[in-house]
């Protein structure tokens, strides 16, 4: 393993952020993890694909950049597989090679970036399925004593968009492979979410295969959201806000026509893109950074920006919505440093 100093980590954030880390490694293997925590640089910072986090200077301490790599089987049932894939593994990779092997439950998280490893921080979720409904467990090292743990389900403490990873253990862990239970026949399609069923008819498909369903998310993603390679984001910038009942009679009162969702607890989820769009951001540029015009709720990169600039703005739409609607929006991107 090498470490390099003061390499410029442009090419490892989706947000085309141009900040230098001073000290940077790609891992390969667990040996070169426990050679970078051996080495006693501090802080150290774990990166994937650099697809959620924003990064609003120079990186002190060393980053990590984890290409541990490893698809397998570990458990075969009758109706469905246990795969163990390694952290650095590609996300939308391994949703490839479970579709073009017929294991079902991941294909409606298709294009989503990054790596496998960072799936479980966040609980990644797509078109109506979320990483809790496919994962077993995980394998991580802790990265202040250098011992591998296992991680059951219970103990990720998954939430909407979140993680034990995300709180009291965040920045902790590295996370070396994840284990995902994959349906084999029959699947347990689920095409009901967002435009899946209008775009599986306009392709002609009446009865689905999970290929047909993972082209068919691909085919959403790629209309809706910019693609990072030419416009820098990061996706959804703020989660979803959960509120009480309250809140959103109250909004009802003044926007009788506000989205909402109900959630099994009787709160309700109201989108943060419609809410910022209704505080009139969706569209609108601020130096190089902005809100992009097809989705409100991704802010992107023109050009140039710098992390600070895109916090700035992403704390703007924070204050305005709160002020207009008496909702405080909840970031979803890591902002480093914390
Ligand atoms: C265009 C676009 C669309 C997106 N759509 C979605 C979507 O539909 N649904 C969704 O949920 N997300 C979405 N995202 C967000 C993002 O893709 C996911 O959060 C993804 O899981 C991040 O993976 P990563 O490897 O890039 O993580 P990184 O950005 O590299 O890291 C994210 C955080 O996790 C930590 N981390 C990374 N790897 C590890 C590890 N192995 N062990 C411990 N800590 C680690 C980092 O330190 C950082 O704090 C989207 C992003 C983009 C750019």
């Amino acid at each position: 393993m090498i470490i390099l100093q003061d390499r410029s980590l442009l090419p490892y954030n989706t947000f085309g952020i141009n900040v230098k880390a001073e000290n940077f490694a790609e891992i390969t293997s667990l040996d070169d993890l426990r050679a970078g925590l051996r080495t006693g640089i501090q802080p150290v910072i774990l990166l994937g694909g650099g697809s959620n986090v924003l990064f609003t200077r120079d990186v002190e301490g060393l980053v990590l950049k984890n290409n541990l790599r490893g698809i397998q089987i570990v458990r075969e049932f009758k109706n469905k597989v246990w795969v163990e894939v390694g952290g650095g593994e590609v996300w939308h990779e391994f949703v490839l090679w479970a579709v073009a092997n017929n294991y079902g439950g991941v294909e409606n998280m298709s294009l989503i970036p990054g790596t496998v490893g960072a799936t479980p921080i966040q609980n990644i979720g797509a078109y109506g399925v979320e990483l809790k409904d496919v994962f077993v467990g995980l394998k991580a090292l802790n990265l202040p004593t250098g011992q591998l743990k296992t991680f059951n389900h219970s103990s990720c403490q998954f939430g909407y968009r979140d993680s034990i990873f995300k709180r009291e253990e965040k920045g902790k862990w590295c996370i070396t492979s994840v284990v995902f239970s994959l349906t084999k026949t029959p699947h347990s399609l689920n095409t009901s979410y967002g435009d899946i069923s209008k775009t599986l008819e306009s392709n002609g498909i009446t009865s689905p295969s999970i290929a047909d369903i993972s082209r068919a998310v691909v085919q959403i993603r790629t209309l809706k959201l910019p693609d990072p390679a030419k416009i820098g984001n990061c996706g959804s910038f703020f989660k979803n806000p959960e509120t009480d009942r309250s809140i959103l009679e109250r909004i009802l009162a003044t926007h009788p026509q506000a989205p909402h969702y109900p959630l099994p607890d009787g709160r309700v989820k109201i989108p943060a893109g419609w809410l910022i769009e209704q505080c009139g951001w969706k569209g609108k540029r601020v130096g190089n950074t902005g809100s992009y015009d097809r989705q409100a709720l991704v802010l992107v990169n023109y050009g140039g920006a710098t992390g600070e600039e895109v916090k700035n703005l992403a704390n703007a739409i924070i204050e305005s919505v709160e002020q207009g609607f008496g909702v405080r929006l909840e970031m979803e991107v890591n902002i480093w440093p914390p």
